[in-house]
């Protein structure tokens, strides 16, 4: 099997195991007959795989019962129209930190909806930061303060979330169930699955009951969490393959010790690159160090030219997918959980190898 190191941002790796029993169970699924790609997504089998992962789920993150797991399509592109649709009402405001491309994405949506304050910008700074939580000057009254945990292109990471004192509605697409964090806070977080969860075409939201109840009877049925809620995310058909392999990810994360285990080994295998970064005056890390990534690792060389050779030649050892964002450029390393440690370990060697011959 001619598996390489795939450090992709999205649609990334998935853990093998994963994928083996997938393919294992493809043609007949748990001797139904048939695929679970063809099983009615309200037959017995696809009910007990809707139910596991969202079981799996509630243990890893400890959700409590006020909050609803729901599994929508639309990506987490989708949810910075959905949010605010649900949860800024008339004449409310909400407070936004523009920390990136992503959340600059959320902020644009959420401003054809009602009125954002944009609280704090480092959209675009460089070297990439987020706002110190503390310097932050909330707006009294608001609706929700969103943020974006990872900001996946810049490669920076909230370490501790702010404290706004109204519901923190999170963009979590690229470090859900990376590691682990107190869910009160939160009102509302939304994750594409394709980053640490899963295949692309599901959306994991994380929902406060009492918080999606005050929908306007304005917003379309099809865009209301009351009504996926009320449906259990059978309102229409959802995509039962993508589920189904959350469901085997979210049952390996428990069987390697839960977010606590991720969260030791992610950190492990991203202080292996950053200490590189560190120690090196050919590379560097393009993310101040206090609010870099454990997921995306963003870096840069001397020039351009570099960067090129770099992402070539490691390429041809099976290291793939380094090429940072096309809005930025450098090198990027996606690291997430199901990235193994030796493929890491291949990327320092690497390095080391590259700036020896070129430094
Ligand atoms: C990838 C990504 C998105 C976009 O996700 P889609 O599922 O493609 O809509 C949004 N936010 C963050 C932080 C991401 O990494």
């Amino acid at each position: 099997m001619a598996r390489v190191f795939n450090f992709n941002p999205g649609p990334a790796v998935l853990p093998l195991e994963v994928l083996q029993e997938a393919q294992a169970e493809l043609l007949d699924y748990k001797g139904s007959g048939m695929s679970i790609l063809e099983a009615s997504h309200r037959g017995k089998e696809y009910m007990a795989i809707h139910q596991e992962a969202m079981d799996n789920l509630r243990k890893l993150l400890g959700i409590p019962d006020e909050y609803v797991i729901l599994f929508l399509q639309g990506g987490a592109s989708g949810q910075f129209a959905m949010a605010p649709m649900n949860l800024l009402g008339e004449g409310q405001s909400a407070d936004y930190i523009n920390s990136g491309a992503w959340a600059s994405k959320a902020i644009k949506e959420a401003k054809l909806i009602g009125k954002v304050n944009v609280i704090a910008d480092t959209a675009k700074d460089i070297p990439t930061r987020l706002p110190p939580p503390g310097g932050l000057k909330f707006t009294p009254g608001a609706a929700y303060l969103h943020l974006t945990s990872n900001e996946t292109i810049a490669g920076t990471q909230w370490k501790v979330f702010p404290k706004p004192g109204v519901p923190i509605v999170a963009d979590m697409s690229s470090d859900m169930l990376s590691r682990p964090f107190d869910i009160r806070p939160f009102g509302l977080i939304y994750a594409g699955a394709q980053k640490n969860l899963g295949p692309a075409g599901v959306t994991l939201v994380i929902v406060r009951k009492d918080l999606a109840e005050r929908v306007s009877e304005k917003v379309p049925v099809i865009f209301r969490y009351k009504t996926h809620i009320e449906e259990n995310s059978l309102y229409n058909t959802p995509p039962c393959f993508a589920v189904y392999i959350l469901a085997l990810v979210t049952r390996w994360v428990l069987k390697l010790g839960g977010l606590e285990a991720m969260a030791r080994l992610n950190a492990e295998k991203a202080a292996k690159i950053y200490t590189v970064l560190d120690t090196s005056s050919f590379y560097k890390g393009t993310a101040v160090k206090e609010c870099r990534s454990d997921m995306n690792l963003t870096f840069r060389l001397p020039s351009e030219a570099l960067e090129e050779t770099f992402i070539k030649e490691a390429s041809a050892q099976k290291l793939k997918g380094l090429k940072g964002h096309r809005s930025v450029g450098g090198v990027r390393a996606s690291i997430y959980n199901a990235f193994p440690a030796e493929g890491v370990d291949a990327l320092v060697a690497f390095m080391k190898e590259f700036e020896r011959k070129n430094g």
